[in-house]
């Protein structure tokens, strides 16, 4: 069973860190994965938090760098140079933080299952990595953990919009009932559904897939699960490599870290957990936000955030049993 570490103070982090071996970081080049913010989003993981976790890495004379991917949208993060500029404004920096940010917009092919994901030039080059997730709702994933860091965070532009685009609904009109049960459930308002008529807005379109799951009829199918690539996705960076996952849940807010508009704080603060495994981690992360408040997730954004762990573990990323050892 995979051991969980759970701390609710992130002073107790170096001895959280104790139960791993930590050792085999040193001298490696190390990528810090995580993501350092959106514009005015304020829940981004602090750089004080940051600091320490490379301030520990330091000290066991391995090589860290923070990492981070463009994105698909333009805006603050489309190229390396003003995800630089406002990795800046948010306060990572080499002088704060104690070592270099590289923003990753290139990467290298890598299939699983069938399909080639780009994994981003430094997290493929790296033979251990660092990952810090901030734990938090997502309005296509219903929760966004370490799995999502990976799954979309660390990929190129290209293969973010290949993922998506892989996800939207396709019709089959000879199927449809026009019981309007898609459009029930459909989060972002992007269907209806008369007696003869099924209309379908593109541009609200989110691909999250729960008009597809919802049809009892077959006359909705998509090329793959968003979720279900995300998985893929994060295993073509994951497979192969010594990584260690840090995921804080504070601050957790109903919409990602991506979203200028991430809505409001769902659920008081947790804690922290370090794991060893990315699935482990995201279940743990999960099952203790429910415990907390119950299905908030699901309740907030209406896509159920377990489908991501339980595709994780059917492809063998992970595994979602784990061992909650607590320490302080
Ligand atoms: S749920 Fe399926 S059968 Fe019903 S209206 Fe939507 S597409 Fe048609
Ligand atoms: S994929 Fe999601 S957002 Fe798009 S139409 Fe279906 S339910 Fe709505």
């Amino acid at each position: 069973m995979t051991k969980v570490i759970f701390f609710s103070d992130f002073s107790a982090f170096p001895k959280a860190l104790t139960f791993f071996p930590f050792e085999k970081f040193t001298g490696k080049k190390v990528p810090v994965k995580l993501h350092m913010g959106e514009k005015n989003n304020p829940y981004f993981i602090k750089p004080e938090t940051v600091r320490d976790v490379v301030t520990e890495l330091l000290k066991i004379h391995s090589h860290p760098f923070l990492h981070d991917t463009t994105v698909a949208y333009h805006g603050s993060r489309y190229t390396p140079t003003e995800y630089q500029m406002l990795a800046k404004e948010h306060g990572f920096t080499k002088k704060n933080i104690g070592c270099d940010v590289i923003i990753d917009d290139t990467g290298v092919p890598t299939t699983i299952e069938g399909r080639t994901y780009d994994v981003a030039t430094h997290l493929s080059n790296a033979s251990h990595i660092f990952t810090i997730t901030h734990v938090k709702g997502h309005i296509q994933t219903g929760m966004g953990g370490a799995i999502k860091n990976y799954g979309m965070g660390g990929v190129t532009k290209e293969t973010k919009i290949r993922i998506h685009d892989s996800s939207y609904p396709v019709y089959h009109k000879d199927a449809c009932t026009y019981c309007g049960v898609c459009a029930e459930v459909c989060p972002f308002d992007a269907l209806k559904v008369t007696d003869d008529l099924w209309v379908y807005d593109e541009k609200k379109c989110f691909g999250c897939g729960a008009c597809v799951d919802a049809c009892s009829f077959q006359a909705l199918s998509f090329d793959a699960d968003l979720q279900y690539l995300l998985a893929c996705s994060a295993k073509a960076c994951l497979q192969g490599k010594t990584v260690l996952y840090l995921n804080e849940l504070k601050r957790i807010a109903k919409g990602c870290d991506c979203d200028p508009n991430a809505g409001p704080i769902i659920c008081p603060d947790i804690g922290y957990l370090l794991s060893d495994d990315p699935v482990a981690i995201d279940k743990a992360s999960l099952d203790l936000v429910n415990k907390v408040k119950k299905n908030i997730f699901l309740k907030v954004n209406k896509i159920n955030p377990m489908k991501q762990i339980t595709y994780a573990e059917q492809i063998g990323l992970g595994s979602s049993k784990y061992e909650l050892v607590k320490i302080d």
